[in-house]
């Protein structure tokens, strides 16, 4: 090891941490550290849930993606941004660094509902997706092929709380597996998605020409919506709802909870400046307030200037790591740090497993070409040049069709 190189240390390999990473090998002893051996592109969670995309398209492994970066697979424990120095779980000696980044990322929000931890499955990772899906599969299994529709539809009720983006997204493509699944097992009835969503509209961030796309397409797939509808309480199989001052209860088959995001728990213990949501507030360098050698970027930061509708997305963080990654360099050889604004990249919203709707400079785009365009824009925005065009290959030639929910065990 070059005992002269600067140390840059990463915490987070998602879209903040690992983009940055990307452009930062090879500029000094570079690490990066994060709790999985893989990044997510998250935005195509869903269609790993409808076997539209593999792991391996979505979910590569950092070792696959970085040369000349150190990877530790571990959890941070603490943080010291005056020594620039963490802890990771199990590890007896911290990392020291010259320059620290902060890339960790947010984590669900069951906003102190009872029993919304315990009784609901969040989806943010692989693994959720996994555990979704066995869900879903076990549900489907549990319906007697000569089971009424109405039995059908109580065995086959799923709720999803949130009418953000990701709960449209989701229930969507909820709905098309299952009643893929009910009508490839000739079964009787129709499944049942709700979606809860507190506000009175859904994807209450986007624009009304997206929505009544969103609305049309979520109408034809008879997804069940309640707006203004809180979620009192969350038990084993039921779903307690207070709607205009009256509670009901729901049986159901699971809850997925998408209805916000809070602060990783690292950074609510960090004594640094925040915002009212708890958002480490940055300078337009992205460095942390009078720590100059530390940089926080994507979920974590409050960035000036920023759009709320860009706030808390994959866009923001990867344009956000191009500017971290230049601003570390020039911290570490004394040149001008420089700022940037951030601009809106495009909405593109998958609508079950066929179709998908894009808004791109003003105009939307729906339907499956909409899904088509889905893919490709995704596609340029995976991870380094190799895997793009592995993924993209994949795509193209074995093609990117929902894998079917199969009984358990088949
Ligand atoms: C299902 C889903 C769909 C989404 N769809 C879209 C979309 O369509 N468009 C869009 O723009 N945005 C989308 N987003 C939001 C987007 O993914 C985030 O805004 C983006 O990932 C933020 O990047 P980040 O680097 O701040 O955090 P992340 O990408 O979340 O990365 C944080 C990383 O830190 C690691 N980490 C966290 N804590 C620790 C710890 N203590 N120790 C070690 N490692 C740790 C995590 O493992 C993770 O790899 C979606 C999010 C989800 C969950």
């Amino acid at each position: 090891m070059d005992r002269n190189k600067k140390k840059i240390l990463i915490l987070g390999g998602g879209f903040g941490g690992l983009f940055t990473a990307l452009e930062l090998a090879g500029a000094g002893d570079v690490t990066l550290v994060d709790e999985n051996d893989h990044f997510l592109f998250k935005p195509m969670l869903y269609e790993y849930l409808s076997g539209e995309v593999e792991a391996w398209h979505i979910a590569p492994n950092f070792s696959e993606l970085l040369d000349d970066v150190k990877l530790v697979r571990g959890t941070v424990t603490s943080i010291d941004l005056d020594q620039r120095s963490v802890t990771i779980e199990g590890r007896a000696a911290p990392l020291t660094s010259d320059a620290l980044v902060l890339a960790l990322g947010a984590t669900t929000n069951y906003w102190g509902v009872e029993g919304a931890e315990q009784f609901s499955l969040p989806f943010r990772t692989i693994a959720d997706a996994n555990h979704l899906r066995r869900r879903l599969t076990e549900a489907l299994d549990r319906v007697q092929p000569d089971a009424a529709p109405q039995d059908t539809r109580a065995a086959l009720t799923f709720a999803v709380v949130g009418g953000g983006a990701s709960g449209v997204e989701l229930a969507t493509k909820m709905a098309d597996l299952l009643r893929d699944a009910v009508k490839r097992r000739a079964l009787r009835g129709e499944p049942r998605v709700i979606i809860i969503e507190m506000t009175d509209r859904l994807v209450p961030g986007m624009g009304d020409e997206i929505r009544e796309y969103v609305e049309r397409e979520l109408a034809e797939q008879r997804i069940e919506i309640h707006t203004l509808t809180r979620v009192a309480r969350v038990g084993p199989n039921v779903l307690t709802l207070e709607h205009n001052g009256r509670e009901s209860d729901i049986e159901v088959a699971g809850v997925v909870w998408v209805a916000g995001v809070r602060m990783n728990p690292l950074i609510e213990n960090l004594k640094v400046e925040k915002d009212k949501r708890g958002l480490i507030i940055v300078d337009p360098t992205l460095q942390v307030r009078n720590h100059p050698n530390v940089f926080t970027l994507g979920d974590i930061a409050s960035y000036p200037d920023v759009p709320p509708t860009l706030a808390g997305t994959a866009q923001l963080a990867l344009q956000q790591a191009h500017l971290c990654a230049r601003n570390v360099r020039a911290s570490l050889t004394g040149d001008e740090l420089k700022t940037k604004h951030f601009v809106e990249l495009g909405e593109a919203l998958s609508l079950g497993t066929e179709h998908a709707a894009v808004l791109s400079a003003g105009k939307v785009m729906a339907g499956p070409l909409a899904r088509q365009a889905r893919f490709a824009m995704y596609t340029a925005r995976l991870p380094t040049w190799h895997h793009r065009l592995k993924v993209g290959a994949s795509w193209f030639f074995e093609g990117t069709q929902p894998r079917p929910l199969q009984p358990l065990g088949f």
